[in-house]
This record gives C-alpha cells, sequence and structure tokens, in this order.
C-alpha cells in the first residue's frame, strides 16, 4: 500500500478509536456505557454507509469527477478514481491526436486512397486527392457504389477479381489528360482500399527514354555503315600484320551494327500497342526456316531435330514471330557446347499452342530466371560476348510475344538445359487447312 493510503487508512482507524473511546467515556460516566458505544458505532456504520453511497452515485454519474479535498480514506478512494478517470481521459486523447495525424497523413498523400466495403463495394472514406484524380466528392460521395461513381474507369471485372485484380493502367475519369495506375489492396477481410497514382509524368519520361534511345540507334546506323562499308574493303593481304586488327575490328563493327539493330528493333516493338499488320503465319515454313538458321549457326557442332505435331497455324506478324524464334534458336546453339542437341518442337498446348526449343547446354541458375528477359541482363557477362550476344533478345522475344498476347515460359537447370517455350492462346490459333500456300 502506498504511504499516502496507508496514512489515510491508519487516520480513519484512529478517528474510530477516538469515537469509541469518547463514547466509552461519556457512558461510563453518564451510567450506560454499552447503549451509547453501540449508538455511536452505528453511528460511524451510518456515516461510512453514506460515503459509500457518494462514490457509488459519482460513478455511475459517469461525469467528470472533481479532485477530492480531505485526508480520510474515502477521500482517498475518491483521489484514485479521480487519478484513474484522469489516466484514462490522458489516454483517450493521445489515442485521438494519434488517429487524427493518421488522417491528416492519409488525407494529405499524393495518391488518391478510397477504402470500400467489400461486400456492398461501396464507398467508405476517401482522400482528398481522390477529388482531384478521380473525381470523388465529400460528402455525397460517402456510401456511393464504387464501380458506377467510378464510370468509365473499367472496374467491375477487377473489382471481382479481388485479391489477384492486378494494377491496371487508365485514364483519369476527371482529366483524360492525366493517366493513372490503379491498385487494389485487400488489407482486411472487409475493406479494400483502392490506390490510385497519377503517372503521367512517368510515362512522359519514359517516352522520352524510349525516343532517346530510338534516335541515338537511329544517327548510329549510318556512320556505322560506312565505317563497316571501308572495314569490308580494306584487303588483309595488303598488309598481313594487320590482319588480326582488320579481323577484330570487322567482328567488332559487326556487333555494333547488330547492337543498333536490335535496339530500334526493340524502339519500334515499344512504341505499338497492338500489330499493324496479322496475317497467318505459316508454321512449317517457319520451323524449316528455323532449322535451316540452327545449322548454319551450329556449323555441325550439336545435334538439331525439328518436330512440328500441332497441325496449326499462327496468327500475328511474320517477320516478328521469325525474329522472336530465331532468337530462341540462336541462344539455344549459343549456350550449349558442342556436342549438345537443340530441339525445335511446335506442339499443342491445351486449347492453344506452343512453340518450345530446348537445348542441352549450359542452363541457367534460378536465381537469374526472373531477370533474363531485361535488356541487357545477361547471366554471365563474358561468355554472352565471347558468343556474340547483344543482351536484348531475350527482351525482344518477350515484347514480341506480348503484342500477341502470348507467354514466354522459362525452365532450366545448370549443366543440364533450358527450355524457352512460348505459349499461344486459341485465339491465335488458325487450321492449316484455311492457308494456301503462294506459288
Ligand atoms: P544475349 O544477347 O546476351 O544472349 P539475351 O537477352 O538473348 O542476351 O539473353 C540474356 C541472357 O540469358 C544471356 O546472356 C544468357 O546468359 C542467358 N541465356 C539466354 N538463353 C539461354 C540459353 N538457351 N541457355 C543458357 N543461358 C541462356
Amino acid at each position: 500500500m502506498p504511504h499516502r493510503t496507508r496514512n489515510a487508512w491508519f487516520r480513519t482507524l484512529a478517528q474510530l478509536i477516538a469515537v469509541l473511546a469518547i463514547a466509552a467515556a461519556i457512558g461510563v460516566m453518564s451510567g450506560y456505557p454499552w447503549p451509547i458505544v453501540t449508538f455511536a458505532a452505528l453511528g460511524v456504520v451510518g456515516w461510512h454507509y453514506w460515503r459509500l453511497r457518494g462514490v457509488l452515485l459519482r460513478l455511475t454519474a459517469r461525469q467528470r469527477l472533481a479532485p477530492p479535498l480531505g485526508d480520510g480514506v474515502w477521500n482517498e478512494l475518491d483521489r484514485l478514481l479521480y487519478r484513474g478517470q484522469a489516466e484514462m481521459r490522458g489516454r483517450k486523447r493521445r489515442l485521438i491526436e494519434m488517429l487524427r495525424a493518421y488522417r491528416a497523413a492519409a488525407a494529405a498523400l499524393p495518391d488518391a486512397i478510397v477504402v470500400v466495403d467489400r461486400t456492398t463495394q461501396r464507398v467508405q472514406w476517401f482522400n482528398e486527392a481522390s477529388g482531384a484524380l478521380l473525381g470523388l466528392q465529400y460528402p455525397s460521395d460517402i456510401g456511393a457504389p464504387l464501380v458506377a461513381r467510378l464510370h468509365p474507369l473499367p472496374l467491375a471485372h477487377w473489382l471481382a477479381a479481388g485479391r489477384h485484380a492486378e494494377p491496371i493502367e487508365a485514364r483519369s475519369p476527371v482529366n483524360p489528360a492525366v493517366t493513372l495506375t490503379l491498385r487494389l489492396i485487400p488489407y482486411s477481410d472487409e475493406l479494400w482500399m483502392l490506390v490510385a497514382r497519377d503517372v503521367t509524368r512517368l510515362l512522359l519520361l519514359e517516352q522520352m527514354r524510349r525516343d532517346f534511345v530510338a534516335n541515338v540507334s537511329h544517327e548510329l546506323r549510318t556512320p556505322l555503315t560506312v565505317v563497316h562499308g571501308y572495314l569490308d574493303m580494306l584487303d588483309p593481304a595488303d598488309n598481313p600484320d594487320w590482319a588480326p586488327m582488320l579481323a577484330e575490328m570487322q567482328r567488332q563493327s559487326q556487333r555494333m551494327t547488330q547492337l543498333v539493330e536490335d535496339l530500334l528493333m526493340l524502339s519500334r516493338l515499344e512504341s505499338q500497342d497492338s500489330l499493324p499488320v496479322e496475317e497467318t503465319v505459316a508454321m512449317a515454313p517457319m520451323l524449316a526456316a528455323l532449322r535451316r538458321e540452327a545449322t548454319a549457326l551450329s556449323q555441325n557442332r550439336h545435334k538439331i531435330t525439328v518436330e512440328d505435331d500441332a497441325s496449326v497455324d499462327l496468327w500475328g506478324s511474320h517477320r516478328e514471330l521469325h525474329s522472336a524464334f530465331s532468337n530462341l534458336v540462336s541462344n539455344a546453339i549459343r549456350y550449349t557446347p558442342a556436342g549438345g542437341s537443340i530441339r525445335i518442337r511446335f506442339r499443342r498446348d491445351g486449347k492453344g499452342a506452343a512453340l518450345e526449343v530446348v537445348d542441352s547446354g549450359y542452363g541457367i541458375p534460378a536465381a537469374h530466371l526472373p531477370r533474363v528477359t531485361e535488356r541487357f541482363y545477361r547471366v554471365s557477362t563474358s561468355r554472352s560476348r565471347e558468343s556474340g550476344g547483344t543482351g536484348l533478345g531475350l527482351s525482344i522475344v518477350k515484347h514480341v510475344l506480348n503484342l500477341h498476347q502470348a507467354r514466354l515460359g522459362i525452365a532450366s537447370e545448370v549443366g543440364r538445359g533450358s527450355t524457352f517455350s512460348c505459349h499461344f492462346s486459341a485465339e491465335r490459333l488458325r487450321s492449316r487447312e484455311q492457308y494456301v500456300q503462294p506459288a
């Protein structure tokens, strides 16, 4: 018991003893000791009950307690209750302040944040930026159905996908010049958070970067052609000492030309959202061409097999698909040591079809797999350089497949080989009968 409380307790006990002692003294003097002591004791009990009633009343009234005066045990009880209440109030105030600070921070974020009820899909709360980016207005839009309110944003399917909803890019319903990326974050069982971010500037920068790469590549093309042309004209027989240097210069200028061509191709692929021309791509001649290229690149160092099991053709761009497939074939040959085997196979894949290039080469460590389709990403820089790679091949493949709504699958095991497969959906297939081979 704290010192102060113990003192109050002893003081009250002393008061009781004093009252009883005085009563006993008066009783002895008046000749009625027991009745007077009993009367005094009843008085003390009555007084305590009165104080107890006071405490109960104060507690049930739920009012703010007044700081108590006096130093008896009841005042001490009042003091402790007052202290408890004041502490509770302080804690509540701090919590409310914290909550306000969080709300203010969320409200001030530059991204639009909308809290949506998962079952009813109605708006529960939104921050200030939601007004400027999504056009939501306070307070009329609290409780509004989200999909209808944000029309024409394509949100219905997206909300239905719930947890699996991929971020989407869309124009702001308020200002079509503003592009937003929308993400859905299911942060509790009942509530979802929609976050919309203005990516207009980012897209602009991306566009500038693309234009820059395209322009640089384009500008490099002409001087390279000139250098390449002159190098070709120089005859090593004229000056045998220069022969190794000339050969190296030719190799390097060839590499630069390839790099520029690949960069231009990537820029072109990136700048289009869909294929400009679509046609039936006959797969039998395509596979034959791939075999020819593989044989030429391999120079009999590998065993090459081609299997055509799908008996369908593809719908898309012949030029782009050929460049994607031949990139995969050239990688397979370049990253497979002599004596290995390369298998090119076109097969059915569920309702769709897949073109697979399987090699028995070096393989790719699992840690590198997610990144190999990035530009200039190389598992081993020296090996890629030795093999004459530009580091852009798989980026090109990925872009071409994206334009065909197809998917690149990569499976690889170090030391055993890799399988690169291009999966096309049923919409991209054409039956071979439909195609009449030009004479
Ligand atoms: P590169 O021009 O360097 O070959 P790519 O974009 O075509 O560039 O490939 C990226 C990297 O992925 C390569 O540097 C190589 O390390 C790895 N890679 C690609 N294909 C294969 C394969 N068939 N076997 C092993 N590694 C491969």
